[in-house]
């Protein structure tokens, strides 16, 4: 998607350990307008695939649910980020090894907001070594839902997520992909 690497090149910071940032237009100050635009373009590559529902993690691939939502007129579901063990058995739970912060977290999501009557598109900012995304996949697994597709905004391809999930059969599709990237500049990967 040429406007989200227009403004990524325009932009986002290259930071030490391979982390982009981009948190003056995608996850931390949001510009709706090119968050209207990602909606857009990832209803037209999965408009005609039967989503019935977006999944998402907190707390930055929630804005982005959000706009696409709005052009599939389907609910938004994110998992959390929990701070505590549930007890109760009333939801499903993963954990995630955090590429930003170094560290494993439990994600959570409600059994009551994820099923087998469910086909979702699953939704986040980046895709790097693809453990945020597994441990949604885990909780899709568990739920019995149908995983329809996955979109992400900005992958790194030089870390292995994307070309595992691809592997694994996926739709998967990231509209910006960048294939290298240092204090010089960045490359992306023509699609
Ligand atoms: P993964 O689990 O695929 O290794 O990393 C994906 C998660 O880590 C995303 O949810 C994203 O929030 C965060 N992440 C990974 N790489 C970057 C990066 O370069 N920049 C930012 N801002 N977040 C990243």
């Amino acid at each position: 998607m040429k406007l989200l690497e227009q403004r990524i090149l325009q932009e986002g910071q290259v930071r030490p350990g391979n982390v982009l940032k981009v948190d003056c237009f995608l996850n931390h100050q949001l510009d709706v307008d090119l968050l209207d635009e990602i909606g857009a373009e990832f209803h037209r590559i999965f408009g005609a695939d039967g989503i019935n529902k977006i999944l998402t993690i907190e707390a930055s691939g929630i804005a982005i649910a959000c706009m696409t939502a709005r052009h599939f007129d389907v609910p938004v579901v994110f998992a959390k980020k929990a701070k505590s063990k549930n007890i109760d058995g009333d939801v499903f739970t993963s954990t995630v090894h955090s590429y930003t912060y170094g560290r494993d977290y439990d994600i959570t999501l409600a059994k009551k907001f994820l099923g087998p009557e469910d086909k979702v598109l699953i939704l986040d900012d980046f895709l790097a070594n693809g453990k945020a995304m597994k441990g949604l996949l885990d909780i899709c697994e568990q739920s019995g839902c149908t995983v329809g597709g996955i979109g992400i905004c900005i992958e790194k391809g030089f870390q292995p997520g994307g070309a595992e999930l691809r592997e694994a059969g996926y739709k998967l599709a990231s509209l910006a992909i960048v294939d290298s990237m240092s204090d010089d500049g960045l490359t992306f990967r023509a699609q």
